[in-house]
């Protein structure tokens, strides 16, 4: 998938998520799930979040190729138990925490949507995909796109503006 459609899919992921868990959405948990959908990547140094870390993205790459390792089960639960740590010191909010590790999930839903797949059970062999898949860029994620989009607004209308305490919550 695309940019684009990676930070679409992991925002319109976060708010509902995030609000039936009990943590209201915010603007700040919206960037960070936005952010958390791109970091699976890293392992491609031309991406939008490899070319920022290209001291990770290059020996990812070398040493696991675009969509390894990071793409994967173990990796997300890695990530999960990280943020888990930092939250627990109180480093960073769990709300926050949470918006990151449900961003880097929707990101590897996202890419097994595509016909590559992910290596889900790293470090087993076997790549993964859903039955119906749609190529990157292709008109099928066009359409993809805009039924998140109509999902984006639908999340905000139902999880954020109905309930004005969070409405404000949200605009901090
Ligand atoms: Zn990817």
């Amino acid at each position: 998938m695309t940019f684009v459609t990676h930070v679409l899919f992991g925002v319109t992921c976060y708010i509902p998520i995030s609000a039936l868990l009990g943590y209201p959405p915010t603007l700040s948990g919206a960037a960070l799930a936005a952010f958390g959908a791109l970091l699976p990547d890293i392992d491609e140094p031309r991406s939008w979040i490899g070319r920022r870390f290209l001291f990770l993205s290059q020996p990812l790459r070398t040493f696991f190729g675009h969509r390894g390792i990071t793409h994967s089960l173990a990796f997300c639960i890695l990530i999960g138990a990280l943020l888990g740590l930092l939250s627990h010191s109180y480093a960073l909010p769990e709300g926050l925490a949470l918006a990151i590790l449900i961003g880097y999930a929707s990101h590897l839903i996202a890419d097994a949507v595509t016909p590559g797949g992910i290596p889900l059970m790293w470090p087993f062999k076997g790549r993964y995909s859903t039955p119906c898949t749609v190529r990157t860029g292709g008109a099928g994620e066009m359409v993809i796109f805009f039924v998140l989009l109509v999902g984006l607004v639908l999340a905000i209308a139902e999880f954020t503006a109905f309930n004005p305490d969070q409405f404000q919550h949200s605009l901090r």
